[in-house]
């Protein structure tokens, strides 16, 4: 057995006998849940999937839906024009409390139900029926596999959801909802009675954790600054009024459900998901919190922990390098006559802030004071975010206009992204070496040996 389904089964076999916590009822059918059901899933960023316990057993999403669909809704209408309809504040109240904005009656935050069913009404289609479609499409989407309807759990929520019901015509009166309260809120209880299991939630999760892939079926399920704010909204607002001391305990996005479904989200790590329908007094799943709680200590998820460098970035400084190139005897010994050298400072893996720091640092300390000739190696770094990219080419600039000759090396697909970036951009370290040899001849064949 792989070490993740190890560690899950470990987990799971200690947290199920947790008791505690009382499994819904105030939509009668859910109260017909088996309480002893478990189940623990985990979809990494390369679509593996570990699972343990009942985690085939079908349940309904309910509120996890929310940070779902809200993603579609800001897909559709983009960020400045979702927050004018939906806010993002944490309520700090029950889920069903009447959280509206005094003067705009603008729902809380997507999270809780009165800025869900908004949320869900903001859903483009022409007619309720093909708004439930594609709310049921996009859910499949991020699943990864064809999602369907819990009809009685929909029927026993649509008989008894007249609380809210009184929200969406709370909202209408107050200019926060547009269209027909009845009909939004059924559309909303139909998307609260899709059928899940905890694997097919592992896999939602880690699509926003993907920043919008589904890292099991390949497809873009939204853009990644959706996924990015469908994230922080979870972070604030994911878990009911608990959501404060679940980020100061747990530290990830997360939302859950009433039927007793969690999902966690840890960026460019994984989606994780548990099924128990015991909940606490917030209404969060106890098995849940208790499990995510640990998986959080042991794996040090917590958002705001440091992030743990675990590569060195510079990977290697030559003082005075030379190209393998062939020369003639007289050019190479013009080359072993110039004092100037080539200093090449290689690096590897991602380059964000921290990293480009230290390469920088780098390159301040081995660069000599007398203009000469600087190689970059860069071919063995997979990501250079923007920010970083732009102390890079200002580092370089101010070399070049200290008179120093410099050249990066680097792989596609940074090469075809040179133009406007100072210094020459060739594929190889050896083709940069060589390119600044051939700017040191250059120099000696026109003026002689130019600044030696
Ligand atoms: N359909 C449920 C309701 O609106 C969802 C609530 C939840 O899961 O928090 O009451």
């Amino acid at each position: 057995m792989d070490s993740v389904t190890e560690s899950l089964r470990e987990l799971h076999a200690r947290i199920g006998a947790l008791s505690g916590g009382e499994v819904a009822s105030y939509i009668p059918k859910l109260a017909q849940a088996d309480p002893d059901d478990f189940g623990i899933a985990l979809t990494s960023m390369a679509g593996r999937r570990y699972q343990a316990g009942k985690s085939d057993t079908l349940f309904t999403i309910q509120s996890v839906s929310k940070p779902f669909v809200y993603a579609l809704a800001l897909s559709d209408l983009g960020p400045e024009e979702m927050l004018r309809r939906v806010g993002a504040e944490p309520s700090g109240e029950a889920f069903n409390a009447i959280s509206l904005e005094p003067g705009t009656g603008r729902p809380a935050n997507p999270m809780v139900n009165a800025g869900a069913v908004a949320t869900t009404a903001l859903v483009k289609a022409a007619d309720p029926a093909a708004r439930s479609a594609r709310i049921l499409d996009r859910l499949s989407a991020f699943a990864g596999r064809r999602l369907d309807y819990d009809e009685e759990v929909y029927a026993s929520e649509a008989a008894s959801g007249d609380r809210n019901r009184a929200l969406a015509y709370l909202m209408r009166s107050a200019g926060s909802l547009e269209d027909d309260p009845y009909s939004v809120t059924d559309t909303y209880f139909r998307q609260c009675s899709v059928r899940v299991t905890a694997a097919d939630l592992a896999v939602m999760a880690a699509t926003l954790a993907t920043g919008g892939r589904n890292p099991v079926t390949g497809e873009r399920v939204v853009a990644q600054d959706v996924a990015v704010r469908t994230l922080a909204i979870m972070a604030t607002c994911g878990m009911y009024d608990g959501a404060g001391q679940w980020l100061l305990n747990v530290g990830l996005p997360a939302k859950s459900g009433v039927a007793g479904g969690l999902i966690a989200v840890s960026p460019g790590r994984f989606g994780v998901a548990l099924y128990s329908p015991p909940l606490d007094a917030e209404g969060n799943s106890v098995r849940g919190v208790a499990a995510l709680t640990e998986m959080s200590e042991r794996f040090a998820l917590h958002l705001m922990q440091v992030p743990v460098h675990l590569t060195a970035t510079v990977t290697d400084t030559v003082d005075a390098a030379r190209s393998s190139r062939a020369r003639d005897p007289e050019r190479a010994a013009a080359l072993d006559r110039d004092p100037r050298r080539i200093v090449v400072v290689g690096a590897q893996g991602d380059l964000e802030f921290t990293e480009t720091e230290q390469l920088l640092n780098a390159v301040e300390e081995a660069v000599p004071a007398e203009p000469g000739g600087l190689v970059l190696d860069l071919t063995a770094v997979t990501v250079i975010t923007a920010g970083p990219a732009t102390m890079l080419s200002a580092t370089l600039a101010d070399l070049e206009r200290q008179g120093h000759r410099v050249a990066v090396a680097v792989q596609e697909p940074f090469l075809a992204q040179a133009d406007g970036h100072p210094g020459a951009w060739l594929r190889t370290r050896d083709d940069a070496v060589a390119w600044c040899e051939e700017q040191f001849l250059a120099d000696t064949d026109t003026d002689g040996p130019a600044d030696a």
